[in-house]
């Protein structure tokens, strides 16, 4: 069986173009799929009945199965999702004026074990297929009760639930490369989604040569994980650093900018107590993004059991912010969002089983369990 969710247009293109229906079939499929969130080719109206029944017979539009779905106090809302084999996936829905954010995972687990998150802590076991990353996206509208109302005509995205799609789930997207860009392309269609690329971003830890790709396969918005401002701290914090050091990253983000959908580059900085929050360290971030053109996003740090790391106090945070402010650079905080569920930043864990079975490092301990 075919899941259609794996699919993007193209790939739907080919697929009917092989079974000998015309292309428009195609396109009347993805908009039943995706916009009216239809999984019952029977209830595909306007799609012929032979087509129908060829595709009962070969495929299926199969999400992820739901675990479980936690609201918390502000209105964020996490879902559990099963993907088989013992592994669980988080996606997190976040409600703000004016737009809904949809948080989404790529990757069971995470390989790339940067010291602060609760992610890399459980390591990693597998890609996420299209399907099961699209296919997150394709829920929650469900369950949010949303239909895709689509543009107004005006540019707006009335009636819009989910305005806005950020991959920054559980997973390095841009190490699950191919199917991640198909997602994109499905979020993109018109057919589908019709989100616009200034609203769909794409978070990295700073995988050079993907970021290249990226940029020129299917640019959207690119938030990068800094986290520090010299190499020999973002070494201990984030061990990707040693192939990708702070030089190359910077230049990447300057082609990036060359076709990015926006002007400048999102640097998400995770402010640990004590290790990258000092006025140096702010002052030694605006020397570092001298020639990227960028916006500063201040995470603090989000707390997990045995994670060795503390969050600074809230007015270390507003200075800091402060002297990135007071050099003309945009920088906000990020607030803390359905930390009452686990759903925040660093947070997410799902369940993963672990294939890199990294030894010293705390025990297997899933955050559903820590929170439960
Ligand atoms: N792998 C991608 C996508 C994950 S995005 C990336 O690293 O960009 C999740 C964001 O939350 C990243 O910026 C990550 O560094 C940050 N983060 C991880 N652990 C955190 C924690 N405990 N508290 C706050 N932010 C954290």
């Amino acid at each position: 069986m075919f899941n259609l969710l794996d699919y993007d247009l193209d790939t739907l293109l080919a697929w009917f173009s092989e079974l000998g229906e015309k292309p428009f079939r195609a396109r009347q499929v993805m908009r039943w799929m995706h916009r009216e969130g239809c999984d019952d080719f029977d209830a595909m109206t306007d799609v012929a009945k032979a087509l129908r029944a060829k595709l009962r017979e070969q495929a299926e539009i199969r999400p992820p199965a739901l675990l479980r779905d936690s609201l918390s106090s502000d209105g964020t809302r996490k879902w559990l999702f099963d993907i088989g084999d013992a592994n669980a996936v988080e996606t997190v829905f976040i409600p703000e004026a004016g737009r809904g954010t949809l948080c989404v995972s790529s990757q069971a687990g995470c390989a790339l074990d940067c010291a602060f998150c609760a992610t890399g802590r459980q390591g990693f076991n597998r890609n996420l297929s299209t399907g099961e990353i699209i296919g997150q996206l394709w829920l929650a509208n469900k369950l949010l009760g949303a239909a895709v109302a689509g543009d107004d005509g005006e540019g707006r995205d009335n009636g819009r639930v989910i305005s806005n799609v950020v991959l920054m789930g559980m997973g390095e997207p841009l190490t699950n490369f191919e199917n991640v860009v198909a997602a994109l392309r499905v979020m993109l269609d018109d057919h589908a989604y019709g989100l616009s690329r200034r609203r769909v971003t794409v978070s990295t830890v700073g995988i050079v040569p993907a970021i290249d790709r990226l940029r020129e396969e299917c640019p959207v918005a690119l938030a990068v994980s800094l986290h520090a401002s010299d190499d020999a701290l973002r070494d201990r914090l984030m061990p990707i650093n040693r192939k990708y050091p702070l030089r190359d990253l910077m230049a990447a983000c300057r082609r990036y900018l060359e076709r990015a959908p926006r002007d400048f580059v999102t640097f998400e900085y995770v402010m640990l107590d004590g290790v990258n929050d000092s006025d140096a360290h702010a002052r030694a971030l605006i020397a570092l993004t001298r020639d990227v053109p960028c916006k500063f996003n201040l995470i603090p740090f989000n707390p997990f059991p045995f994670s060795g790391f503390a969050r600074p106090p809230a007015r270390r945070v507003r200075d800091f912010a402060g002297i990135l402010r007071d050099f003309g650079i945009i920088a906000t905080t990020r607030k803390t969002r359905g930390d009452d569920v686990a759903a925040a930043c660093g947070q997410l864990a799902g369940k993963v089983r672990d294939k890199a079975r990294r030894v010293g490092l705390c025990p297997l301990q899933t955050m559903e369990e820590v929170f439960s």
